[in-house]
């Protein structure tokens, strides 16, 4: 493995097993406007997609087909059944400890196409966020995952040129391709630790 000067973490499904309450309030939002939502849906072709593109999907797809806006409408309440689900956030317990020793050696960042008021309290609560010198998150970019932009923007602010991306979606995993950087692939939150370990110090 190369030398690398960075950790760009993302965020649901790499720091914290989320994905299924951003599922589960977004079916909860949506169904009031006759859209169902499962979590096999969610799982196999929207995890790691920002929110637009997966409301501009669902939209077309229904029957009759919406305007994908009358869905994007219930972001805010969308946002607050996460925040509420997320109050007690289930970061793994030995991840305070992982990215105490990372930091002293990589800098770190979190980069997702999530809401910042979705992941920094949360982070705030398990007093993590001390750990990450920056968080690129949906706001910060006009173009989400799959596109590079994330990457190369926490890259930037990091003023990283040979980072490692630890990702676990398809577009998570090609964003941080596109960007020409190291990746490594985890298929949830739980194997993370581990993985990275093992990846950096053999
Ligand atoms: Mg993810």
């Amino acid at each position: 493995m190369p030398r690398f000067d960075a950790i760009l973490f993302d965020f649901d499904g790499v720091l914290v097993d989320s994905e299924p309450m951003h599922c589960a309030c977004w079916a909860e939002v949506l169904a009031p406007l006759g859209v169902i939502l499962s979590w096999e849906q969610y799982r196999e072709r929207f995890a790691g997609l920002d929110d637009r593109e997966m409301l501009r999907s669902l939209a077309a797809e229904a029957d009759p087909p919406l305007d994908w806006k009358l869905l994007w409408a219930q972001f805010p309440a969308k946002q607050k059944c996460f925040c509420r689900k997320m109050k007690d956030p289930p970061f793994l317990p030995q991840l305070a400890d992982l990215l105490e020793r990372l930091s002293k050696e990589f800098n770190l960042a979190v980069v997702t196409s999530s809401s910042r008021i979705e992941i920094e309290p949360p982070l705030e609560a398990r007093h993590l966020r001390q750990y990450f010198s920056a968080l690129v998150t949906g706001e910060d970019v006009e173009r989400h995952k799959p596109a590079p932009d994330p990457y190369l923007l926490a890259a930037r602010l990091l003023g990283a040129r040979t980072p490692l991306v630890v990702e676990d979606s398809a577009p998570g995993l090609a964003s941080g391709c596109a960007a020409g950087f190291a990746v490594l692939e985890v298929s949830k939150a739980n194997d993370m630790p581990d993985l990275l370990r093992t990846c950096l110090f053999g």
